[in-house]
């Protein structure tokens, strides 16, 4: 038997007649932190855009603690523990901090401990605290970036998906995030998938890795074991 708490089995899915995702499996275990990496339009997003429940499958399977979770709507899948931070750190702009994070705790199993969820939100972002009253829109690019992180810790996960966190953030703000996802992933031994375009950056903070290419898999394995060349070729397609 698998030892994965998720299972991706042979996924397709696509826009119309193009096909973005070929035929992918990847697996991810608990507690493990797994990097996605590729170039642009590998086929990175659409493949956890799938798994979350924000893009319909073609065909195969996602299994979520041992469940099929294949193609059901996004707000079950977050009630099942599997959260995705989206790129750009989407907010409601008008809405404060804090009912922008309030937002994420609606399913029912997170709702009773939300009280609890903010205060240790606040604590591993204080920016956040010291803001909770002001419209998410007065916040910089990496405040508004913690502000979704936020939002998906209060339903409580036991999967992060992070969709290319980095994007138009400066390197010290970068640093400082993925700093505060290694305590995620520590304390609450929540398993955490970075889709990245930074290679180096993705295997120093993952366990293991995958690599796409055009819609597929083009490599994976232990992040400490890939030598820089081999990998390469795999990320490029030389
Ligand atoms: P990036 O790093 O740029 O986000 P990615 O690896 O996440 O890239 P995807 O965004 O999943 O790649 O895109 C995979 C392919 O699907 C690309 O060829 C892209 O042009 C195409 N694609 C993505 N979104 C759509 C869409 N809404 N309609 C049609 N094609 C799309």
């Amino acid at each position: 038997m698998s030892d994965a708490l998720l299972s991706i089995k042979n996924l397709s899915a696509g826009y119309g007649d193009f096909v973005a995702v070929e035929s992918v499996d990847l697996a991810v275990k608990k507690g493990q932190i797994v990097s996605l990496i590729g170039i642009n339009g590998a086929g990175k997003t659409t493949l956890m855009h799938t798994v979350a429940g924000l893009h319909k499958p073609a065909s195969g399977k996602v299994l979520f603690g041992g469940e099929d979770i294949t193609g059901l709507p996004a707000d079950k899948i977050v009630a099942k523990g599997l959260s995705l931070v989206p790129q750009g750190g989407r907010c409601f702009t008008r809405m404060s901090v804090q009912d922008n994070l309030l937002m994420g705790s609606f399913p029912r199993s997170a709702r009773k401990n939300a009280k609890q969820t903010l205060e240790h939100i606040y604590e591993l972002f204080p920016d956040l605290g010291e803001m909770k009253q002001r419209p998410a829109g007065n916040l910089s690019g990496g405040q508004r970036q913690m502000v979704a992180i936020g939002r998906a810790l209060m339903g409580d996960p036991e999967c992060l998906i992070f969709d290319e966190i980095s994007l138009g953030l400066s390197p010290a703000v970068i640093n400082d995030i993925y700093k505060k996802i290694k305590r995620i992933n520590e304390e609450e031994n929540t398993s955490i998938i970075l889709i990245e375009q930074d290679i180096h950056r993705a295997l120093k903070a993952s366990d293991a890795f995958y690599v796409m290419l055009k819609g597929r898999v083009a490599l994976s394995g232990q992040s400490d074991e890939i030598d820089s060349e081999t990998l390469k070729k795999a990320y490029f397609g030389i």
